[in-house]
């Protein structure tokens, strides 16, 4: 498999892929190798995990300059997210041996009830290539802790990634028999739903999702997905900064290039404040430095695929033709690479893409509303349900709203960020179950309840 650099657009790697016989290979030894996992102590899983989190440190340089050649993502980005990842090592810490233990919930004279938290067995780990870092560690290391063997699809696009990490997780003391990679793409992917897992942990797109639901639901096994999502902002009329309120919705908007499942994606502005809302959004955006991911200060890199480039390009003439304005952007950056400038459209509305399917990339609808009814109506109208977020000094104004929408999260002035102690998930076409939090521990856990009397 030919690995790209999406910023000059040239083969930086040729790697082996994986087919149905080697996947067949990796499970059976998996197999093998769970049954000793498993035996192994909670407290010594977690410390090589602690191990792993050390080694990840020691090489922090070298990862975010693999993760930043095979996506784009621009370096400061790249070390940010390795670093914040490590936050769920620190969650999985204080709280797996209290998750994972036995929990008594009887015992009066000769009769005893107590559960136990086993693993699934081995689990496929079907990943996404925008945070392989923090998506990936929400699946494999919380699976890992909770004596699961994982066989690790990394994204195509982030197989370079997968590979060192699977290298790191093994010099960690974590064996190739219970952590592995498989290398490739759909196809790829397609050999592991063939084959027979004990639980499939998806993160993704939508359609990618919903395939892999219909495909594996006659196996009768644990189904997770992470999914997209077309995340609302509102801007109050009462924030106390209106700029300082634009320059944070950008960030939402396009850190990352956009391509976050929690970006925002849409914003709605009440008409009171809404010119001089765009006006400094519009500014921000335009003070981004757009460029190679290798330097320091760039803030906008290449998209990580191509073919994206032509997905956001048409909702944007989708808008235009429409009737929306177009502030800044709009076109790609002329040189070598998959560059789009950063987009930002105004006088939007709901008859456009732009407002209901996922961009995935750098551009924006801004739609003015004309009070908090208005907003929470627009706000709700999506096909998905992952984040939702208010802007306003008024936090019982903000929670009238955030209380009523289907999503998983919500956020009062501040958006685009995952916490490891909050359950991770998405409602409606944003998926199903959730990472993180002590939730997220549970879920690679079967519970066997245990009747005893004495
Ligand atoms: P994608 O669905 O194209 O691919 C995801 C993974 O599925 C890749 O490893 C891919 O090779 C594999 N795959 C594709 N087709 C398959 C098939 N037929 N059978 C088995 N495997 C298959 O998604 P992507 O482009 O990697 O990621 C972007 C999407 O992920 C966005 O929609 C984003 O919102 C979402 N996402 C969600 C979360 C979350 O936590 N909710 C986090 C990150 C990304």
């Amino acid at each position: 498999m030919k690995i790209i650099n999406p910023a000059t657009e040239e083969i930086i790697a040729d790697i082996p892929a994986d087919d149905a016989q080697s996947i067949e290979q990796k499970l059976e030894k998996l197999r093998q190798g769970q049954k000793a996992w498993q035996a192994v102590p909670v407290s010594e899983r977690l410390d090589r995990i602690v191990r792993f989190g050390a080694l990840v440190k020691e090489n922090i340089d070298e990862l975010a300059s693999i993760l930043t050649s095979e996506t784009g993502k621009p370096i400061q980005q790249s070390l940010n997210e390795i670093r914040g990842a490590h936050n769920r090592i620190v969650h999985l810490q204080a709280h797996a041996m209290e998750t994972l233990g036995d929990k008594v919930m009887l015992a009066e004279g000769a009769t005893h009830e107590h559960i136990r938290y086993e693993p699934l067995g081995v689990i496929a780990n079907i990943s996404a290539w925008n945070f392989p870092y923090n998506v990936g560690y929400n699946v494999f290391l919380y699976a890992l802790v909770a004596g699961n063997a994982v066989c690790y699809k990394p994204s195509e696009y982030a197989s370079l990634t997968g590979l060192k990490i699977q290298e790191l997780l093994n010099s960690a003391a974590v064996p190739d028999d219970v952590f592995t990679c498989v290398i490739g793409d759909a196809s790829v992917g397609e050999h592991l739903l063939k084959a027979d897992f004990d639980g499939y942990f998806f993160t993704g797109s939508y359609k990618t999702g919903k395939h892999i639901a219909e495909r594996v639901a006659g196996k009768l096994v644990p189904v997770q997905l992470e999914l997209g999502g077309k995340d609302p902002l509102y801007i109050a009329n009462d924030v106390v900064d209106v700029k300082q309120a634009a320059i944070n919705a950008a960030e939402g908007a396009f850190y990352n290039n956009g391509q976050s499942c929690c970006a925002v994606e849409r914003i709605y502005v009440h008409a009171q404040i809404y010119d001089d809302f765009l006006r400094h959004f519009t500014e921000e955006v335009k003070s981004y430095k757009i460029g190679s991911p290798v330097e320091k200060d760039t803030f906008i890199g290449p998209l990580t695929r191509k073919a994206q480039i032509d997905t956001i390009l048409e909702q944007i003439q989708d808008a235009l033709a429409k009737g929306a304005q177009l502030e800044t952007g709009g076109k790609q950056w002329q040189r070598k690479g998959y560059f789009l400038e950063p987009t930002v459209l105004s006088q939007v509305n709901h008859q456009m893409k732009i407002m209901h399917e996922e961009s995935f990339g750098p551009v924006i609808g801004i739609q003015k509303v004309e009070d908090d009814e208005e907003a929470l109506h627009w706000m709700g109208d999506t096909s998905y349900g992952l984040t939702a977020a208010v802007f306003s000094q008024d936090q019982e104004r903000a929670m009238r709203i955030l209380d009523k929408l289907n999503v998983g999260t919500v956020y009062w002035n501040c958006c685009d960020r995952v916490s490891p102690n909050l359950p991770w998930s998405g409602r409606k076409n944003s998926g199903l179950g959730s990472t993180l939090s002590i939730s997220g521990l549970r879920t690679f856990t079967q519970p066997k309840s245990y009747q005893l009397r004495f």
